[in-house]
C-alpha cells in the first residue's frame, strides 16, 4: 500500500482527497498545517507527500526544506493558478512536481504515480542508454543519436540534455538548469536556455516546433518525457 501525507488546512479538500484516495487503495494521513506535517512525515514515514503552499503556520516552501533535510521522498506541491513564482520557489526547494488547484482527481492521481515511480527506479549510473522513439542517449559515451546516426551536440547542450534525461517526467527549474549549466551567476538568463533548448530539439525531434520529448513549462522550466 502506498502511504500519503496530504499537508492542506481546507478541510473539504482534505475530506475529498481522503476519500478519494483511500477508495483507490492509498493510506492517507492528513495535517492541517506545517508543524503537524513534519511530525507526521517523521512518525509515518509516509511514500509521497502533497503539500498546499499557503498553510496557516509556515511557508510550504520551508516544509519542503525541512524535509529535504532528512528525506528524499516524492513531494507534490498544490497551488493556486497564476502563482508561478510560488510553484519555481517549491521546485527550486526540492519540490518534485506541481499541481495546479482546483485538479480532478485522476490529474493527481497521474501525478502521484509517476512521482511514486521515479523512487522506485532512479536513474542509477550503470543506466547507459535513454532511449525515447526519436531519439537515444548513452549517458556513458555521451552520445546521442537519432535514425542510427549520431547527434553532435556541443558541450553545453549535451550538460543541458543530461540534466534532462537523467530526471525522467521530473520538472527541472530554469534556475536549476542555468545554475549547473552555466553558473549561479547566470541564473536569470533565460533566453540562453530558449536558444539552447531550441538547437537541441533542432537536433533530436522530429518536429521541433511541437517537441514531444523536450517539453517547456511556460515561465516555470523544462521536462523530458520519455
Ligand atoms: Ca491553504
Amino acid at each position: 500500500m502506498t502511504r500519503m501525507l496530504v499537508v492542506e488546512d481546507d478541510p473539504q479538500l482534505v475530506r475529498a482527497l481522503v476519500i478519494n484516495m483511500q477508495a483507490r487503495g492509498y493510506g492517507v494521513d492528513a495535517a492541517p498545517d506545517g508543524a503537524t506535517a513534519l511530525r507526521l512525515a517523521a512518525a509515518r514515514q509516509p511514500d509521497v507527500v502533497v503539500l498546499d503552499l499557503g498553510l496557516p503556520d509556515m511557508d510550504g516552501t520551508d516544509v519542503i526544506k525541512a524535509l529535504r533535510g532528512w528525506t528524499r521522498v516524492p513531494i507534490l506541491v498544490l497551488s493556486a493558478r497564476r502563482a508561478s513564482d510560488e510553484k519555481v520557489a517549491a521546485l527550486d526547494a526540492g519540490a518534485d512536481d506541481y499541481i495546479t488547484k482546483p485538479f480532478s482527481m485522476n490529474e493527481l492521481l497521474a501525478r502521484l504515480r509517476a512521482a511514486v515511480r521515479r523512487t522506485d527506479v532512479p536513474v542509477a549510473p550503470e543506466t547507459v542508454l535513454v532511449t525515447t522513439d526519436e531519439f537515444t542517449v548513452d549517458l556513458v559515451a555521451k552520445k546521442a543519436g537519432r535514425a542510427g546516426r549520431d547527434v553532435r551536440l556541443t558541450p553545453t547542450e549535451w550538460h543541458l540534455l543530461e540534466i534532462l534525461v537523467c530526471n525522467p517526467g521530473r520538472l527541472i527549474t530554469q534556475r536549476r538548469l542555468l545554475q549547473e549549466v552555466w553558473g549561479a551567476s547566470h541564473s536569470n538568463k533565460t533566453n540562453y536556455l530558449r536558444v539552447y533548448m531550441a538547437q537541441l530539439r533542432r537536433k533530436l525531434e522530429a518536429d521541433p516546433s511541437h517537441p514531444r520529448h523536450l517539453i517547456t513549462e511556460p515561465g516555470m522550466g523544462y521536462r523530458f518525457d520519455p
